[in-house]
């Protein structure tokens, strides 16, 4: 077998648009399985990496982290998957696989786990290069198997999406009598109200803006605060067992804290930082609640979230775009003019 050439598009700096980009992927390993990717969502992570908001990065950089596409072909040693199959990638592409984490099924925390782009391979040393592209190699212990029901490109982004979302649900056990709250109705925060409602919770969406309720609503929110308003904080006192904060930047957690009922917990999932202004410490301590964080979720659970939705048909809400408005698309999710997930048609970039 020959090594792929596959057609992309990259960032050459920082500062730079993305812009059509050719490669390689390499010749498949025994345990590999080469994908022909049919639609990738955009994640405001993409954006982050892109821009170097959170330190140096490695370019060209190939986005992409919600990828879905069709085996083409498979390696010696593939048990899981057969051509033809529809299939999914997240955001890890390898990790140690020994490790405590590893061995826990939780590979992203895994010291040495290996990023889908922007990260070098364990075996060789190259680039990682992630979704933006027609085709992509990857072991098959990192890749999903997509339920046959679900729509394709609205599946895409539950690859991260809707594991980071998934992941904080399960570990607080979020069932039918549970409060569960989201802080911002953008890509992850949609899934977030999907998924909660799903689970039976009683749901309510946190947002700057005044003009996301309706959409709020037909998403499965129960009920909406507008967080700038002062009485309506007030009223949600003390009222949530789980509050997943998906805002991108800093900002004052304080406020929601107290809107969490006695040993509640408040997952940061967005702002990667210091928090400013301090975060008070009598309401964690004097009701017990817990400020907490998670990164998107293992192999294992993130297949359990996609059989969980194919059980319960839940997809994101998509806008379809071409590869070449992808610079476009980063404009607009930037003022979180999105509803509420782009996905890339990879079938543009032929
Ligand atoms: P997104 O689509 O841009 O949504 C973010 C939402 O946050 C916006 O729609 C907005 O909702 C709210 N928001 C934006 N700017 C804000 C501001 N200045 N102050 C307060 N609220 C603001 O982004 P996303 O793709 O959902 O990603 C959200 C964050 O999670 C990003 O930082 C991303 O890197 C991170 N992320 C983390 C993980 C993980 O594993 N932990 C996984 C994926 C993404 P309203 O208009 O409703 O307020
Ligand atoms: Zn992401
Ligand atoms: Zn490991």
């Amino acid at each position: 077998m020959m090594p792929s050439q596959v057609k992309g598009y990259a960032a050459h700096s920082s500062e730079s648009d993305l812009v059509p980009y050719s490669f390689e992927r390499r010749d498949l390993r025994a345990d590999d399985v080469e994908i022909e990717i049919l639609y990738c969502g955009i994640c405001h992570t993409d954006i982050h990496h892109v821009r170097g908001d959170w330190g140096p990065e490695e370019y060209p950089m190939v986005p992409g982290h919600e990828i879905i596409g069709r085996v083409l072909k498979v390696g010696e040693g593939v048990t899981k998957f057969i051509v033809g199959q529809s299939v999914g990638v997240g955001c890890l592409v390898d990790s140690c696989r020994e490790c405590g984490s590893c061995e826990h099924h939780q590979e992203q925390y895994c010291d040495e786990f290996v990023p889908t782009y922007g990260s070098r391979d364990r075996h060789d040393g190259t680039l990682t290069f992630g979704g933006y592209s027609d085709k992509i190699v990857v072991s098959e212990r990192f890749v999903l198997s997509i339920p046959e029901n679900l729509n394709l490109a609205g599946a895409a982004p539950l690859l991260c999406a809707g594991i980071t979302m998934y992941s904080p649900l399960k570990r607080w056990n979020i069932s039918a009598g549970k409060k569960v709250a989201v802080i911002g109705l953008g890509g992850l925060g949609h899934m977030g109200i999907k998924l909660a409602k799903a689970m039976g919770a009683e749901v309510t969406l946190f947002s700057r803006s005044k003009g996301k309720e309706e959409d709020a609503y037909r998403l499965g929110a129960d009920h909406v605060v507008i967080s700038s308003s002062e009485s309506q904080m007030l009223s949600v006192k003390s009222s949530f067992d789980l509050i997943i904060d998906t805002v991108p930047y800093n900002h004052d957690v304080n406020p929601y804290l107290k809107t969490l009922a006695p040993d509640g917990a408040l997952v940061l999932v967005g702002f990667f930082g210091a928090l400013e202004p301090t975060v008070q410490t009598a309401a964690l301590i004097a009701r017990g609640k817990t400020l907490t964080g998670s990164l998107i979720g293992g192999l294992e659970e993130t297949q359990q979230m996609l059989d969980f939705c194919g059980e319960h048909n839940v997809t994101a809400d998509i806008e379809m775009l071409d590869i070449k408005d992808i610079n476009l698309a980063y404009e607009r999710l930037l003022k979180s003019d999105v509803k509420y997930r782009f996905v890339v048609d990879m079938n543009s970039i032929k």
